[in-house]
């Protein structure tokens, strides 16, 4: 017999359980999206750039990784309708490389190796902060 108090318990795990996000529960190392990546005149398109936000869990801070992309490629981003576009023509290669340097630095975990992050302001500070390990530290 489980007494009601270990039921409820059992229940509001099951419940914590089911509100964590899925990747919580994998085993296996985080893999960094590859964007899928188009050039249309002279424009180059991220057009799953909601998908990459969703993977990166920055679909909040979209603005930071687009601004760090325009510069590195010296160039405009603008977010229209679920896709980003760069003002000027960059191979696949060149715009997945800068996404990978990107989430190295700015959202995978230094002590975890986790992509459960995200970046709080403080002040003029940018502070990368974990919440699968608690890790915090100030990125550039
Ligand atoms: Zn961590």
């Amino acid at each position: 017999m489980i007494l009601t108090a270990e039921k409820d318990y059992l229940a509001s795990l099951k419940r914590a359980r089911e509100n964590l996000p899925a990747h919580v529960f994998e085993k296996s190392r985080f893999e960094i999206p590859q964007g899928d990546i188009f050039q249309e005149g002279n424009r180059t398109w991220i057009t799953d750039w909601n998908r990459i936000l969703k993977i990166l869990n920055r679909e909040n801070d979209a603005d930071h990784l687009s601004k760090h992309l325009a510069g590195e490629f010296a160039t405009s981003a603008t977010e229209e309708r679920g896709r980003l576009f760069l003002q000027g023509k960059f191979s696949r290669t060149m715009v997945n490389r800068e996404l990978a340097a990107y989430v190295k630095e700015f959202v995978l975990c230094e002590e975890c190796g986790k992509p459960d992050t995200k970046l709080v302001r403080e002040g003029r500070i940018l502070i990368k902060v974990c919440e699968a390990c608690g890790a915090r530290g100030a990125v550039k």
